[in-house]
């Protein structure tokens, strides 16, 4: 081996890894785009790509022509959709939601059972399950490369070990050696904010960001970062616990055991229980939005006061981090009404006007299996970087 060839070896691991972060920023590129984009050499760029096309990670687009290059073919490359499939679960106490997407993150199946009491429960359903969505789909299972899944609680990622949900009552339970041994198949375990957020970095708003903050809002609220291109984790596993910022002092009784935490005045499960405190039956925010719009001041009161703890809340997010964008998924239902509009104006009021300019305040509707298909991302990122 030649000192060159010595010297070119570990250069074409990182191009490798290089080729796959820019194709999943910009869909599809021509060779000559990728040897721009990831600094890498032409030569090594067909090395790689040539690789990849023999393993069918890759796919070459029919051939379009520009007309600046006067007709000149660009070849286009991306990746191959049907090269890998995955798994992806998300658990509730009232329901396991699986979905199996392929490698663009597209859902090619779903299932809804009921909630797990225990982890032996849920690993035992998922088997059964996951064997009849192969059958339906009628893919090699050869071609599944790895399941995800989602719990609302502190994960420990690196370990695969659920250290905590209060919502399903489990400490302490090594989810992914669990599901790896029952399906035989590599398994990650995320908190679910943070799948969102990778599930948004894979094929959502945030494909070409680095530095974003992803807002859920769900039953609770939670957040997760990424910083330059990598998921902030923390010290010990907990970043992003929005949902615990406290926005009214000596305000209401968290489940946390302290008092006026943002979740209990923008959090779902609180604003339903506050809703029914005051009298009104509501199935969703939609329900609360709905009466608010027909001037019920009840209605309106609730979801202002939510709108403008979370735009708090976000303001001093966007001042410790100085995100690209903040993008909200929003799973309520809240939509497009007084909890937004109070959101937007607290976010306006409470960041200085410099950072106002530069960071873009998304919006975004859960669309169905959401959680399900993050999980199944995080089973694809993972998949990705070990190549
Ligand atoms: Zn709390």
């Amino acid at each position: 081996m030649t000192a060159t060839e010595r010297l070119a070896k570990p250069q074409f691991r990182s191009a490798r890894n290089a080729v796959i972060a820019a194709l999943l920023r910009n869909k599809q590129l021509a060779r000559s785009e990728l040897s721009k984009i990831t600094g890498v050499s032409p030569a090594a760029i067909t090395e790689v790509t040539q690789a990849f096309l023999q393993r069918d990670l890759l796919a070459e687009l029919p051939v379009r022509t520009t007309g600046r290059q006067r007709g000149r073919p660009t070849v286009q490359l991306q990746l191959q959709a049907s090269h890998a499939y995955f798994l992806g679960i998300s658990i509730d106490p009232s329901a396991i939601s699986m979905v199996i997407t392929d490698l663009h993150g597209r859902v090619i199946e779903h299932m809804v059972l009921p909630g797990p009491d225990t982890p032996e429960r849920l690993v035992a359903e998922a088997r059964t399950a996951f064997n009849s969505l192969l059958r339906s789909i009628k893919i090699p299972r050869s071609r599944m490369q790895g399941v995800g899944i989602t719990i609302t609680g502190i994960v420990n990622a690196d370990e695969g070990i659920c250290r905590y949900s209060a919502a399903l009552g489990w400490r302490d339970i090594p989810v992914a050696r669990m599901l790896t041994k029952a399906l035989r198949l590599p398994a990650w375990v995320e908190n679910d904010a943070n799948a969102v957020a990778v599930g948004e970095k894979f094929f959502g708003s945030a494909r070409g960001m680095e530095s974003f903050t992803s807002v859920m809002l769900g039953p609770t609220i939670g957040s997760a970062h990424f910083v330059h291109g990598k998921l902030y984790r923390g010290y010990d596993d907990s970043a992003g616990e929005i949902g615990h910022i406290t926005v009214v002092p000596k305000g209401t009784l968290c489940r946390c055991g302290r008092y006026g935490c943002l979740d209990t005045i923008a959090g779902g499960y609180a604003l339903r229980m506050a809703a029914e405190a005051e009298g009104m039956k509501i199935t969703s925010m939609r329900d609360l939005e709905e009466r608010a719009s027909r001037s019920e001041t009840r209605a309106s009161r609730l979801l202002r006061a939510a709108g403008n703890g979370l735009g708090l809340a976000v303001a001093s997010l966007v001042h410790l981090n100085n995100p690209q964008a903040v993008l909200f998924t929003d799973i309520e239902g809240f939509d497009n009404g007084v909890f937004r509009t109070a959101a937007l104006r607290a976010i306006e009021n409470n960041v200085m006007p410099r950072f106002l300019q530069s960071t873009q305040i998304i919006f975004g509707k859960a669309e169905e299996n959401l959680l399900a298909r993050s999980a199944a991302s995080v089973a694809a990122f993972a998949y990705l970087n070990s190549i």
